[in-house]
């Protein structure tokens, strides 16, 4: 299989999960998520139309770029994982969207080196919807008191909540992190101000994305499924 054929039977999945759930499929995205993968297979990704990638540690991320965003202007990259306050700076000078906002702290940070670079970045807030303790991402319940303290930070275009579900076989365990999530959205949704229009819940990965589209993900972050199995050795 190449990353074309990936891509194509990833696309077919998402339609057929939209279909099933009764959504239009458009309105899910498909993030790659290029971690562990050389430059080369992100351009074979773009020759399928993928122009966003996720990648989940900086300095990797800004290794590509670097490498590719001579020649493809188009190419714009997602940080998807947890970040440390020290590295806000090298997201605000390349990445186009942050996927895991975890703390006031991050996010002054962020709006700060934003300013500096002239720069706007979209914003998804991590929420921790399974409990495990090792997990990133704020509790659902700390999390409309926190999402109200982003108004404050002019450079952050906040869209919406991100998470990571419980690794489980267990389909009613994954699908209740998700409803978590879904719930919270619905909460923020009520309420009057600019959490109102957030839209974006990124949910689902290469194990799970189905589950995510039928409890309504946005978009989906598709690691192996598009690029198959992971190679550890080449990041390590
Ligand atoms: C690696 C990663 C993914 C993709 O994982 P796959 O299982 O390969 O699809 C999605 N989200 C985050 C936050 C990741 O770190």
């Amino acid at each position: 299989m190449t990353i074309a054929d990936n891509i194509s039977a990833v696309r077919a999945r998402i339609e057929d999960a939209a279909r099933a759930a009764g959504r239009d499929a458009r309105d899910i995205r498909l993030l790659p998520v290029s971690k562990t993968r050389p430059a080369a297979d992100v351009l074979e990704a773009e020759k399928c139309g993928c122009t966003r990638f996720g990648e989940n540690r900086v300095q990797e991320a800004i290794g590509k770029w670097e490498e590719l965003n001579p020649g493809h202007p188009e190419i714009s990259w997602a940080v998807i994982g947890h970040l440390q306050t020290n590295k806000a700076r090298q997201v605000a000078r390349f990445a186009s969207e942050f996927q895991a906002l975890d703390s006031i702290k991050l996010a002054r940070e962020l709006d700060r080196r934003l300013q500096q670079e002239g720069r706007a970045l979209d914003v998804l807030v991590e929420i921790n919807s399974s409990g495990e303790p090792q997990k990133s991402g704020i509790g659902p319940e700390e999390a409309v008191a926190f999402c109200h303290r982003l108004d404050a930070f002019a450079s952050l275009r906040v869209r919406g909540l991100m998470t990571v579900a419980l690794n489980s076989p267990d389909p009613e365990q994954v699908g209740a992190c998700f409803q978590r999530v879904v719930d919270l959205r619905e909460r923020l949704r009520s309420e009057a101000g600019q959490v109102s229009d957030w839209d974006e819940l990124s949910m689902g990965m290469s194990g799970d994305f189905e589950l995510a589209i039928a409890h309504g993900a946005t978009t989906v972050r598709l690691g192996q499924a598009v690029f198959g199995p992971r190679d550890y050795s080449r990041t390590a």
